[in-house]
């Protein structure tokens, strides 16, 4: 629907971040460790401070105060990730995903 440009725009940066994002939700572990919840917590924290879109990533910072990422499971971490990219899809206009469905849409496929 867009076009490529080099060096990639806001869309673009965008469309392959949620792919990588919601691709480490669908490996993170099912029952990940007291480690892994908090190395992931703390790569979206640190990630909202190098992310190279600086308004994105400003939202993107705010949003993680106010709603702390929940990496207690991979259905969890899956569902916080999918409500942090509806608050965006709000603010764009675009229409909200339905979060019961990310693990079919990121994961098992819709078969
Ligand atoms: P995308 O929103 O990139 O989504 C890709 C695919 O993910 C969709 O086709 C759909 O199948 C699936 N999907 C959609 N919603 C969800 C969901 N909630 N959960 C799971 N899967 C879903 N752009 C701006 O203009 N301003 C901003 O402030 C801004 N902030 C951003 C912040 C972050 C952290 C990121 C990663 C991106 C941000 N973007 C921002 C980019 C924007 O979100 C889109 O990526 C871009 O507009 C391209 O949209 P798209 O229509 O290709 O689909």
């Amino acid at each position: 629907p867009y076009e490529q440009t080099d060096p990639p725009d806001v869309e673009q940066l965008g469309k392959s971040t949620w792919t990588l994002l919601h691709l480490i939700a669908a490996t993170y572990p099912e029952e990940p460790t007291s480690k892994e919840q908090a190395d992931l917590k703390q790569f979206v924290k640190l990630f909202g401070n190098f992310y190279p879109c600086w308004f994105c990533a400003e939202d993107f910072r705010g949003y993680v105060q106010t709603n702390e990422p929940d990496t207690t499971t991979q259905d969890k971490f899956g569902k916080w990730l999918c409500n942090a990219h509806n608050e965006v899809n709000v603010k764009l206009g675009k229409p909200k995903f339905d979060c019961d469905l990310w693990k079919k849409r990121w994961k098992d496929g819709w078969e």
